[in-house]
């Protein structure tokens, strides 16, 4: 039975009561019948069920109001007017009647009838407990609804108690009307003040119970007032138990919960075995009765999907951003390696770039030498420690760490001190990494960054600087292969001098140099002698060996500042800077000695070889051409031959004037 039917019994019961009631005093129809009573029984048999029944189903008391329980509150209404309406028992309800006047009459009660009013009272009195108790509970949200209804449920309650200690026909026949009609009639106007079937106290209270978020609400003194099912849960507390205690009786001020509920908190985390759940809690103050005092509510919801989602937002943009940093990184620092062509510059510019972008205190590089064993290839910031340290040695002592990059044992950066070098100075650096430079399968050395102290390189980290590394190494090799180029093409292959073209370029800049500086400049012109016969009796392979060790031989004699090239088949050309013809013709002859002095030594071969040489110079003052001395010098060699052989000899002027030798050379022919 919903609760709209059983309140609408209730009131048909009131209507009908008081209907018969108002027949009654009509002086025709009531002549005191006792019909009429037994009308009016058939509608106050409806009022104590239907009344018990209205209330357990405005309080929410689901377990009573099931369909076929609720029958029960009527079986003996039914058997009262069973009685009431047979003869034989109808004494059992009244007796000796007697109308005095049309509506008033007398007559006794039988004690079935008595038991009915005791019946009637016992409904009507646990109507008003279950009312009290429910104020008690939830009144909060609805104290004018409760209270109204609960006067509503009192009133009766009242004159059933006051017909059952005085029974007489006026308390019965008027009293008690009047007093469920003004219960009626209270009713009807809680319906219209207070919308009470509109959406009934029940239907708010299921909501606010079942609610999803925990709702809690404290009064002014922090006193519990209410507490849904939710945030029982999450309190883990009995909230019925706890009504009207304060907090810190049910809430330990350890638990995460004390804060939140003291309001000095918004956000509680709870650990449990699937992970972490993130509560929020929300505050507002609820103004009660014109805001004579307040209430505050707390609504705690469960915001981990959301707070997951944020993170894992966070963590995709962080992740993104480092992605787009690092490719910054890489595309910048591969801009600048790709312009530098030059050694030194890639082993500095190159080094400094990628220190500094990558946030590095300091760098070294250790390259491999031809003969695999490590040096310092170039540094950057490196403390003058470091650099004293390195500075002891012009290859690092053998190096066991440095030996297995180059074995290429380590593929990835690896973090800890590679160099023997400053490891005997006891040098660490904490942050220290050191990156393998390879080239496809082929080690070449090692960068070694040094960064902040605490450092820590996450995998990503760890592949960027490969990267970084694979990148350098790529430039590093591509420098060294272009420098080597630019050194084959000025070389001649076959003694390693200077080539015909790139010698002339040298001695154009010497020259230049020499006229801006006004410093004099000598050149020696070399012709081995006899050569012809080295080829023809020993044949050309000994006789291209004898070349490079001539070769080699004059390099041994001269200062790094002079250039030695190959002028033509078996003539060989130095320039002297900043030399005066004097201290050139002392070089001619100690190049003609260290050839003559001992003979070549090839395999089982010894090889007696002597050189001629000619020299020429150009004083300060700058009035001479580099053809003109390359001239004078090949005119001074050819009498060098014309005496002899195996001799220096220096130009002279024949005619006492310079520019005139190609006359003089003819005269000489
Ligand atoms: P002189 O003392 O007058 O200079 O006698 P010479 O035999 O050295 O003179 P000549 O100019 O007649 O001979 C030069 C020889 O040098 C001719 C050539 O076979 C040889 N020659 C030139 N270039 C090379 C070279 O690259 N390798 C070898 N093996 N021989 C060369
Ligand atoms: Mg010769
Ligand atoms: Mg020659």
């Amino acid at each position: 039975m919903p609760g709209s039917l059983s309140f609408m019994l209730w009131m048909v019961g009131i209507l009908g009561w008081l209907t018969i009631n108002l027949i009654n005093i009509i002086p025709v129809v009531g002549n005191g019948n006792v019909g009429i009573y037994r009308f009016i029984l058939l509608f106050q048999g409806l009022l104590p069920g239907s009344f018990l029944l209205f209330t357990l189903h405005f309080t929410g008391q689901k377990l009573w109001v099931r369909s076929w329980r609720q029958l029960f509150l009527f079986v003996f209404p039914l058997i009262i007017i069973y009685f009431g309406w047979t003869q034989p028992f109808t004494e059992l309800l009244w007796d000796k009647f007697q109308v005095i006047s049309p509506g008033v009459e007398t007559y006794t009660y039988g004690w079935l009838y008595l038991f009915f009013w005791f019946y009637f009272y016992i409904c009507l009195f646990i109507s008003v407990f279950v009312f009290v108790k429910y104020m008690r509970i939830r009144g909060v949200f609805y104290q004018d609804q409760v209270r109204f209804i609960l006067i509503s449920a009192l009133l009766p309650t009242i004159s059933v108690a006051g017909s059952i200690f005085w029974p007489s026909p006026m308390m019965i026949n008027h009293i008690l009307p009047i007093s469920f009609s003004g219960s009626g009639l209270l009713v009807v106007f809680g319906i219209y003040k207070y919308r009470l079937f509109d959406l009934s106290m029940i239907t708010y209270h299921t909501l606010l119970e079942n609610f999803r978020d925990g709702l809690i609400i404290f009064d002014q003194k922090s006193r519990l007032i209410f507490a849904n099912l939710a945030a029982e849960n999450l309190l883990n507390v009995d909230s019925k138990q706890q009504i009207g205690k304060h907090v810190n009786h049910f809430v330990s001020q350890d638990s995460v919960w004390f804060p939140v509920l003291i309001g000095e908190q918004s956000e509680a985390i709870i650990l449990t075995e699937t992970g972490e759940i993130h509560y929020e809690a929300e505050q507002i103050f609820l103004p009660i009765h014109n805001d004579l005092w307040k209430q505050k509510l707390i609504i705690i919801r469960d915001v981990t999907p959301a707070y997951e989602a944020e993170q894992a937002e966070k963590e995709a943009r962080t992740i993104a951003e480092n992605r787009a940093m690092e490719l910054d990184v890489l595309r910048i620092i591969a801009e600048k390696l790709n312009r530098l062509v030059d050694f030194d510059r890639v082993t500095q510019d190159g080094l400094q770039e990628i220190i500094s972008r990558l946030g590095a205190r300091f760098g070294y590089i250790v390259l491999a030498d031809k003969n695999y064993r490590p040096y310092l290839a170039g540094s950057y910031n490196l403390p003058v420690i470091a650099e004293a340290a390195f500075k002891k040695y012009t290859f690092c002592p053998t190096c066991k760490v440095f030996e297995k990059f180059m074995n290429g044992d380590y593929q990835e950066p690896v973090s800890f001190l590679p160099c023997a070098v400053l490891d005997e100075f006891s040098i660490s650096y904490p942050g220290l990494i050191s990156i393998p430079l390879r080239l496809a399968e082929r080690q070449i050395g090692v960068l070694n960054l040094v960064m902040s102290p605490n450092a820590v390189f996450s995998g990503d980290e760890i592949r960027l600087l490969q990267t970084i590394g694979d990148q350098y190494s790529a430039a590093i090799e591509r420098a060294r292969l272009y420098e080597e180029a630019e050194r084959m093409a000025n070389l001649d292959p076959l003694t390693e001098l200077y080539n015909r073209r790139y010698f002339f370029e040298l001695a154009h800049l010497e020259f230049e140099r020499a006229c801006r500086y006004k410093h004099p400049i000598s050149v020696i012109m070399l012709d081995i002698d006899l050569f012809k016969n080295v080829n023809d009796t020993y044949g050309h392979l000994v006789g291209d060996q004898v070349l490079r060790t001539i070769a080699d031989r004059c390099q041994t004699v001269l200062r790094s500042s002079d250039k030695i090239g190959r002028y033509g088949g078996e003539e060989f050309v130095i320039i002297l800077p900043e030399t005066p013809i004097e201290m050139a013709e002392k070089t001619a002859n100690r190049i003609r000695l260290v050839v003559s002095d001992r003979p070549i030594l090839l395999e089982n071969l010894k090889v007696a070889i002597t050189v001629s040489l000619g020299v020429a110079s150009m004083d300060a003052d700058c009035n001479l051409t580099l053809e003109q001395v390359l001239d004078q010098a090949d005119q001074a060699l050819y009498r060098a031959k014309q005496s002899g052989r195996n001799r220096v000899h220096l130009w002279s002027d024949p005619y006492g004037m310079n520019g005139l030798f190609s006359k003089n050379k003819m005269d000489l022919l």
